[in-house]
């Protein structure tokens, strides 16, 4: 571990995480800050301004998802919300209110490692200009020209699947909640046909499944588009 070591802080309530985490992420290159209540992990996280919040939602004062809310008033700092399995509709409130990503427990150690690579990629990025062409095997999509290939092919998407997937685009390797993929395309406004959106992204898939698995299906909650071909050679070097 060393100074220039990612800043992990860590808010939750159960010493076995914590002790689990304060052995493991210290050699994987990460510095982990630990916080045992949701009033700590706000304070902890002025004082020390992590590269990433690991969140659990069930916290013994404050609510996880009122965390978020306080956090993003001042943050934009990726926060991973841990969520235990009972606080399913918890985690899609976080989710909306401004968390990153999740892990429900028992998650795996690999997995955490993948989201918090994930979600230090993103935040290194978020002052470059927002690319507007994404590539992952075949798939290649110019978001600017409204242009998508497969193995060079042009695939011919409606205004709707253009923007789900431009959403998905700007999201991949992180979940996209229902409610934030409707808005994207609808509006802020009361979904009227809730089945409609697994039907746009059904049709979606299908334009695009040549390219492989391309989306995976976050039960209950969204969808996660691959991360791009160009985020994995990031950080060169
Ligand atoms: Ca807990």
């Amino acid at each position: 571990m060393s100074m220039n070591d990612p800043i992990l802080l860590l808010v939750e309530d159960d010493p076995a995480v914590r002790r689990f985490l304060r052995t493991s992420l210290p050699p994987q290159g990460y510095q982990l800050i630990e916080a045992e209540t949701g009033r700590e992990g706000l304070t902890l996280a002025a004082q020390y301004l992590p590269d990433v919040v690991l969140l659990d939602l069930g916290l013994p004062d404050v609510d996880g998802v009122e965390v978020i809310v306080q956090l993003r008033a001042w943050s934009l700092v990726p926060i991973l919300v841990i969520s235990a399995r009972e606080l399913e509709r918890q985690k899609i409130a976080a989710l909306d209110a401004g968390a990153d990503d999740y892990l429900t427990k028992p998650f795996g150690f690999g997995e955490l490692l993948a989201r918090v690579r994930v979600a230090l990629r993103h935040a290194a990025r978020r002052n470059e200009p927002t690319p507007s062409t994404f590539q992952a095997g075949p798939l290649e999509v110019d978001l600017a020209a409204h242009q998508v290939l497969l193995d060079g092919v042009e695939v011919h998407l409606t205004p709707i699947e253009h923007k789900l997937l431009a959403v998905l685009v700007r999201h991949a390797g992180r979940v996209v909640t229902h409610k934030q993929l409707h808005e994207a395309v609808w509006g802020p406004r009361p979904a009227g046909d809730p089945t409609s959106l697994r039907v746009y992204m059904m049709r979606l898939r299908r334009k695009l499944q040549r390219a492989g698995r391309l989306f995976t299906t976050e039960t209950g909650v969204g969808y996660r588009l691959v991360e791009g071909d160009r985020e994995e050679r990031w950080p060169p070097g």
